[in-house]
């Protein structure tokens, strides 16, 4: 999990105060859009409306939270670099234990002190959001892409391949 690098600010905390509640089944849900992820420094999202559904169930030596995740985010084209808003989603998971004990966090195992009586969640929610973005974001096809950056990069792919095969340059790899 996060060890807080990049936390300066925090202008919107996603926290669940569960000493109040009782054992079993609670719902809690939060929206997060660019204020959330603003307070981060060096946030990839910079513009995002997600709403996030949370299944929290409290036992007694310990909280299960299962996360629905569901909205848009604003990425850049891979291919011409121009906004693109994707639709996303997904379903994470997480365990906290109580402990005195000093336990490694881990992807799925978060550990809190038996006296904290809320939950932060919002490095985590912060993270996950973040998980939710392809790999890869370009528009669904090419004709959607800013055609004068479509128009150039075939220029310059055009001049790569005339360039690689211009014999000056096969005459010099030779020598090495
Ligand atoms: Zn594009």
């Amino acid at each position: 999990m996060g060890n807080g690098v990049g936390m300066k600010k925090k202008k919107q905390k996603l926290i669940i105060p569960f000493i109040s509640l009782k054992e079993g089944l609670h719902q809690f849900d939060f929206k997060i859009n660019e204020t959330f992820f603003q307070q981060f420094d060096y946030s990839i999202i910079q513009h995002a409306n997600l709403n996030i559904d949370i299944d929290f169930e409290k036992k007694q030596t310990m909280l299960k939270l299962d996360f629905k995740l569901e909205g848009s985010i604003l990425t850049d084209c891979d291919r011409c670099g121009d906004p693109l808003n994707i639709d996303v989603s997904g379903d994470e998971k997480l365990i906290v234990k109580f402990g005195k004990e000093k336990y490694e966090d881990t992807d799925e195992i978060k550990i809190i002190s038996e006296n904290d009586y809320e939950l932060d969640l919002t490095e985590i929610i912060y993270e996950f959001a973040h998980l939710l973005l392809p790999s890869k974001t370009i528009h669904e096809s090419e004709n959607q892409c800013n055609q004068e950056v479509i128009e150039r990069l075939k220029e310059l792919s055009i001049k790569e391949q005339t360039e690689s095969i211009d014999p000056r340059w096969e005459k010099l790899s030779k020598l090495k």
